[in-house]
């Protein structure tokens, strides 16, 4: 095999100054995690790049169908390695670039010495290269400015590496380098996309969700647990929070008008997600909220919900139109999950005509009458935690990580 190592360059962590080791850090962890339930990874991290040793075929093969799903990578290239002999190095220039032999592409050949005793200078290894290459594939021409394919020469101290190839990474910052929030995961399309742009901006996530059984079903658990599980195949496990929220919605029913019962519901699932969040050590909550979407997602009820906590709630949806979040959700695999049809707490409890603009004062009124502080303390406490995914290897090997 000709390759000998995947160099990684870094995305939008190179720009974080004073944070970069960390950021490369955690990076370097998020990579060994994603890969420990196949093998260990020997990685060298340097300032701008980072290098992750291939042995064989196989290694490769995996390296590239994961890497391109780890966040805080920009792109990543398969690096290949001769001796610091010439005619090597036009040997395996010819190797690298059988790969683009079917279409008319241009080229051009970039090379960096850093040992200064290798008897041929930048030039000179460009020409000679670029000649073979030319002379090897008639599709092929120079072109200096922006080429389909550069190929970038290293002659070191101890070898000569070569590549081509640039595989586009996913973006992002490394999860865990910008804290800890926690999710309110509902089996819809929305949450798992909303989960899914937090942990592309850096953040850990655990996730909460409200459960009315007999009126949600097992089935709808386990809906809401394979979401979970699809979220962590970008990097991370994640801590499920399952709340029995029966007591409570059955309590809002009997006590609060129809009309504001959503209103009051949302409310106390924000105070019941507030608590688990302090309990947690986490900063703020995510939900998968779009303005407008339905009657609890206009301004005035976002507002009225929003009452209870001054915690800071992110909505990453917020400005995202459905079409828009539904094209998120498949690329991402929670899609075909979501849309399987059970039963959610909220769909079953949702009043007929549930209000758009519901005043703050009144629903504050009708909820004062109900003890809720006692009920959603004891909802806290009964709640059942889940660590996905379910494979108890590497959750012990990668505690420190959750
Ligand atoms: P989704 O597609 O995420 O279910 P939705 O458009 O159906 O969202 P709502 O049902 O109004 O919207 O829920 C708004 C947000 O409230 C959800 O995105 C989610 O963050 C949270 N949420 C709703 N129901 C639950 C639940 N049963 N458990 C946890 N969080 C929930
Ligand atoms: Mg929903």
């Amino acid at each position: 095999m000709i390759f000998k190592e995947i160099l990684i360059r870094y995305g939008e962590l190179s720009t974080k100054g004073r944070n970069k080791k960390d950021f490369i850090n955690r990076l370097r962890e998020n990579i060994r995690y994603s890969f420990a339930d196949v093998l260990p990874l020997n990685i060298r991290a340097e300032r701008d790049r980072m290098f992750i040793e291939i042995e064989n075929e196989e290694k490769l093969q995996l390296l590239m169908t994961r890497l391109p799903e780890v966040f805080g990578i920009q792109s990543f290239s398969p690096v290949a390695s001769c001796t610091k002999d010439i005619d090597e190095m036009k040997e395996l220039a010819i190797k690298i670039m059988e790969q683009y032999k079917d279409e008319e592409l241009t080229f051009k050949v970039e090379v960096r010495r850093t040992d200064k005793t290798f008897p041929l200078d930048s030039h000179a290894i460009q020409r000679e290269i670029g000649g073979t290459v030319l002379r090897n594939y008639q599709n092929l021409s120079v072109q200096v400015r922006k080429p389909d394919v550069e190929l970038r020469i290293e002659v070191r101290n101890d070898a000569v590496y070569m590549m081509a190839q640039v595989i586009p990474g996913a973006g992002g910052m490394p999860i865990g380098s910008n804290g800890k929030s926690l999710l309110m995961l509902s089996g819809g399309i929305d949450s798992p996309v909303a989960g899914y742009l937090m942990m592309k901006r850096g953040v850990r996530l655990e996730a909460i969700h409200f459960f009315s059984p007999p009126y949600t079903s097992e089935n709808s658990l386990q809906k809401v647990k394979d979401l979970a599980n699809e979220l962590t195949k970008f990097g991370a496990n994640i801590r499920l929070h399952i709340i029995p929220f029966t007591e409570i919605q059955v309590l809002i029913k009997e006590r609060v008008p129809e009309n504001m019962s959503m209103t009051s519901t949302r409310r106390m699932m924000l105070r019941v997600a507030d608590k688990v969040r302090e309990e947690i050590g986490a900063l703020a909550i995510v939900t998968g909220e779009s303005l407008g979407q339905v009657a609890s997602q206009t301004l005035d009820s976002l507002t009225a919900i929003n009452d209870v906590t001054s915690t800071p709630i992110l909505r990453p949806l917020i400005a995202t139109d459905k079409l828009d979040i539904i094209s998120i959700a498949e690329r991402i695999g929670t899609y075909e999950t979501s849309i399987q049809p059970y039963e959610d707490c909220c769909t079953i409890f949702t009043p007929a005509s549930p209000k758009t603009k519901p005043k703050l004062e009144k629903v504050t009124y009708y909820e004062s009458f109900t003890e809720f502080d006692e009920l959603i303390d004891r909802a806290v406490r009964n709640r059942e935690v889940h660590i996905l995914p379910e494979k108890k290897n590497v959750v012990d090997k990668f505690a420190d990580l959750l």
